[in-house]
């Protein structure tokens, strides 16, 4: 059965690699998000079909040894497609917006836990994988490349899972609470416990012979996972999506290095964009948070433990509130109206609603734009993927550099459930979000907020920008609230 060439697997390796950089262009911008999601999954199935050419022609030139061994596995390959694929799907069809990044964690636990098992069965049989004849000993290079594809993948798993459990917040396990877990001496530890993980495995790789050095190859992979744990604990629940972030790349590098191990330069080349993609992403992130991106990747070095989940402190000041239609007429009145979405309005799945009343309002004469900052919501584009689900058009959503100039000269800016992207408290050199970028509705003529209390957002922080003379809250779920705007407009 040896229809396929490797010069033709390489090619198909190639077209499928310029699909995935495609992909990652298109997925740039909502407006090409869907074409690059197209691409993602021509390049996936153009790999994944040259793949299972690559098993049959390698099957139908099996060696007697591996012939003997059962031969490559086709079937158990299909059947791992087949339960894998089904699983994602369902997963994937059912999971709700705002659970995201914790499906993602997930995922990559799955991707840093085949990294290590692909390890395992490549340093026991490396025959069989084509790194070494039968009886002849690892190739340093392929130790090396091992070596670091295995604990890299470790940590990613072990990371992964607590990442995991810390967004999902509904397990009791202390590791899962969206609190830091911190102890005395934490970054030492961590410390000692890298530098004799790198040393078991150089004492792996310096080892020649024909029978692998095992016990500091297992010790090493063990000390990754306890690693992956210990990095993940000290970092709070707000800080979780960027570690997600941060943890998808390193699942990419994972996969480069067995890629490397593995001689297979399609995983070499995927895995080093998941890798670059992830460490930029996240670096994005950290920028929009005022976060530092090594005090996230070294799990909290040298930074004050970031503050846990929303529902923090409430302050007993008063403030102005009125109601849906109060806030209706005084849009409907206004000429120009920014509308500010955040975490709360995606919890509501009110973003059809929005668009009605936009619909509305702009059917009245009123200029209404979006303003997106970049870490509104749960997940990085969480919002332009909310309002892409309504359909709203691209050109009335603006991202925060391009749309903070114009809250001087707006009439009326309406927060609906987001908090911590508009709170002033980011000039405070004091405050701890110091330096974040914000969306300046604070500097609006008239400020309508809408929230269900005045509970905090996920910084736990109190927002000055509620008490503002011109601020009026509106409080009540967002789908409620505007659906009751949408009939007062009417
Ligand atoms: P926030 O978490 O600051 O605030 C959301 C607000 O929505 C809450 O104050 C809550 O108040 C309100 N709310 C919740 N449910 C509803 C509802 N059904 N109807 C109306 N209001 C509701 O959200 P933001 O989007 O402003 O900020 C995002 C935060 O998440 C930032 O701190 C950011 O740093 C962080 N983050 C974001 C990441 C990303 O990639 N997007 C990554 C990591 C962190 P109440 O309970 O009173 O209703």
């Amino acid at each position: 059965m040896n229809f396929i060439s490797m010069n033709l697997v390489t090619m198909l390796y190639l077209i499928a690699s310029v699909c995935f950089i495609q992909a990652l262009k298109g997925l740039s911008s909502p407006a090409t998000a869907r074409q690059g999601n197209a691409f993602g999954m021509t390049g996936m199935a153009i790999a994944f079909v040259t793949t299972i050419a690559l098993i049959l022609k390698l099957q139908s030139e099996a060696t007697a040894a591996v012939a003997a061994g059962g031969g490559l596995g086709l079937g158990r390959v299909a059947l791992g497609v087949i339960i894998g694929g089904g699983i994602g799907a369902v997963l994937a069809k059912k999971v709700e917006m705002t659970k995201m990044p914790e499906l993602v964690a997930a995922m990559h636990s799955l991707i840093g836990l085949a990294a290590v098992c692909i390890a395992v069965a490549a340093v026991s049989e490396p025959h069989a994988f084509g790194i070494a004849a039968l009886g002849e000993a690892l190739p340093t290079g392929n130790r090396i490349e091992l070596f670091i594809g295995t604990f890299v993948g470790a940590i990613t798993f072990s990371g992964s899972v607590i990442a995991f459990g810390k967004l999902s917040g509904k397990y009791k396990f202390r590791l899962f609470q969206g609190a830091p877990v911190s102890f005395p001496g934490q970054h030492l530890l961590n410390l000692i416990l890298a530098i004799v993980m790198v040393g078991l495995g150089l004492t792996f790789v310096a080892a020649g012979g024909t029978e692998p050095a095992w016990l500091p190859f297992l010790l090493m992979t063990a000390i990754a996972f306890v690693l992956g744990v210990l990095i993940i604990i000290p970092i709070g629940g707000a800080d979780m999506p960027v570690v997600v972030s941060m943890l998808n790349s390193y699942s990419g590098w994972a996969a480069a290095g067995i890629g490397f191990s593995l001689n297979n330069s399609m995983l070499i080349i995927a895995g080093s964009l998941v890798g670059s993609s992830g460490a930029i992403l996240s670096y994005i992130m950290c920028k929009a948070m005022n976060r530092s991106f090594f005090n996230v990747i070294l799990g909290g070095f040298g930074g004050a433990p970031a503050e846990a989940g929303a529902g923090g402190a409430k302050e007993q000041r008063p403030v102005k509130s009125g109601s849906a239609d109060d806030a209706s007429f005084i849009m409907a009145n206004a000429e120009s109206v920014i509308i500010v979405p955040g975490y709360g309005l995606a919890v509501a799945r009110a973003q059809h609603s929005l668009k009605e009343l936009v619909e509305k309002l702009t059917h009245k004469g009123v200029t209404v734009k979006y303003a997106i900052h970049p870490v509104a919501g749960r997940m990085p584009g969480h919002m332009n993927v909310l309002l892409a689900e309504a359909e709203v058009p691209y050109d009335q959503v603006f991202e925060m550099e391009d749309i903070n100039g114009e809250f001087g000269q707006t009439d009326v800016v309406l927060i609906l459930g987001a908090n911590d992207v508009v709170n002033p408290a980011a000039k405070d050199p004091k405050s701890p979000i110091a330096g974040m970028p914000i969306l300046e509705a604070y500097k609006a003529k008239s400020i309508i907020v809408n929230k269900r209390s005045m509970a905090s957002g996920y910084a736990g922080l109190d927002n000055e920008l509620f008490y503002q003379a011109n601020t009026m809250m509106v409080f009540g779920d967002a789908k409620k609230v505007i659906e009751d705007m949408v009939k007062a407009v009417e």
